[in-house]
């Protein structure tokens, strides 16, 4: 048993998982959340050791207290109570390394990085670029290394994978001295997930990752798509921060910039209003009055046209970047789509795709709509790419990428 525990930190909140990195399973998962609210929550659920199937195959026990947590180091405190009543013992156990996900490491961090006081600096440094996520990561980090003081702890960044990305493709069209002072650049996001689905897509197939051109969707609440050369980031839609790019549960993704100017003179808002207007009231929730595609299509069988429109509207960004990926790589051996949307939703995966026969891609209908688990192909035979659904596992790339440097 190699037990590594894996740590998702929030302002508010945090998730743990506890996997077994011999056989990739996980043995554990929670939630503790509204920390610092009068009352708060937490959640432990611990898996039966399942005899075959991907992890978590089946639930064993979840347990929910509610109790006030004032701050991290009482949630971590809450945390090891729960591995303590209800398993799996982390005294006969414990973990031989914890990781994080850190959402921001500018242009410093471009591999998982063995957390020392230096490092804490340098991820504090860089609330300056993400500061709602990493002053929440650090909290989580400081947090579980007094709750672990002898372990290695690891950060696993968000924007690690888009490192690769070449000048011209993270460099803004804008001044360059006013960018470089402010260190204003395309940085990209879920890496995690893109490099977890281009891996195991490569895998899945058979085929070296060094020889694939890839196009992964990763399709959640949050929405990005990255093109992939060799197992290599070389573009990605996000940009300084998650906003740029696709369409999202809350988030506009590309718009005009003049827009902002405009509702600012005219419409006399603020650049919080703006903040708020785009990352939190757009998107499909501000188009349709849901962020959840399941309701967007309840609505368009109600025959609602505002969904309608939402649900076009997020197809065609689609469509837009596929065709830019594919011109980015010179076309594509692998199209991957992974995340709440992109797993889930046959109809989503099919309009992205629609138009690009020409490029040699064609769907298969009946296998695009099957409701079959784990990962699979969704492309005729005849397909010159091959379309996958991918399910992703950020938390087993975090454990697989803090092993391999508490190992190295
Ligand atoms: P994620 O951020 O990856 O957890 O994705 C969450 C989003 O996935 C939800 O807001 C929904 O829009 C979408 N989703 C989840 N399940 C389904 C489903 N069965 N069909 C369509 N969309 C889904």
């Amino acid at each position: 048993m190699t037990p590594v525990l894996v740590i998702n930190s929030g302002s508010s909140s945090f998730k743990y998982q506890l996997l077994d990195m011999d056989s990739e399973r996980t043995l554990a998962s929670g939630l503790v959340e509204r920390i610092g609210d009068p009352m708060g929550v937490a959640r432990h659920t611990v898996y039966a050791t399942p005899t075959d199937g991907p992890s978590p195959a089946f639930l064993d026990a979840t347990r929910t207290r509610e109790l006030p947590i004032p701050d991290h180091t009482a949630g971590f405190g809450v945390m090891l109570e729960a591995f303590a009543s209800d398993g799996p013992s982390l005294a006969e156990t414990p973990p031989v390394a914890v990781g994080h996900r850190v959402v921001h490491g500018g242009a410093r961090f471009f591999e998982p990085t063995l957390i020392t006081p230096l490092v804490e600096i340098n991820i504090d440094e860089l609330s300056v670029l993400a500061p709602l996520h990493n002053p929440a990561n650090l909290a989580g980090i400081v947090a579980a290394r007094a709750a672990f003081p002898d372990v290695p702890h690891v950060a696993v960044f968000d924007t690690a994978f888009h490192q690769t990305l070449s000048p011209a493709a993270y460099t803004y069209a804008i001044d360059a001295e006013v960018a470089a002072s402010h260190r204003i650049r395309r940085y990209g996001f879920h890496g995690t997930s893109h490099k977890f689905v281009s891996e195991a897509a490569a895998a899945f197939l058979g085929r070296p990752l060094a020889e694939l051109r890839q196009i992964v969707f990763h399709l959640g609440n949050g929405a990005s798509v990255t093109a992939i050369d060799g197992g290599r980031s070389v573009d990605t839609s996000m940009g300084f921060t998650p906003l740029e790019g696709l369409v999202m549960g809350t988030r506009s993704g590309d718009i005009d910039p003049a827009v902002l100017f405009q509702l600012e003179r005219r419409a006399g808002m603020t650049v919080d209003d703006l903040d708020e207007l785009l990352n939190k009231r757009s998107g499909l929730l501000g188009l349709a009055g849901s962020n959840d595609l399941r309701d967007i299509r309840a609505a368009i069988e109600r025959g609602e046209e505002r969904a309608i429109l939402a649900f076009e509207v997020y197809v065609h960004r689609l469509r837009a970047y596929a065709g830019a990926y594919l011109a980015q790589l010179g076309g594509a051996d692998v199209i991957s789509f992974t995340a709440g949307v992109g797993e889930n939703a046959p109809h989503v995966r099919a309009g992205a795709l629609e138009t690009l026969g020409f490029a040699g891609v064609e769907i298969d209908p009946a296998r695009n709509e099957s409701r079959e688990r784990g990962i699979r192909i969704i492309s005729t035979d005849a397909s010159a790419v091959t379309v996958l659904v991918v399910p992703t596992d950020e938390e087993l790339e975090i454990a697989r990428q803090t092993l391999s440097v508490a190992r190295a």
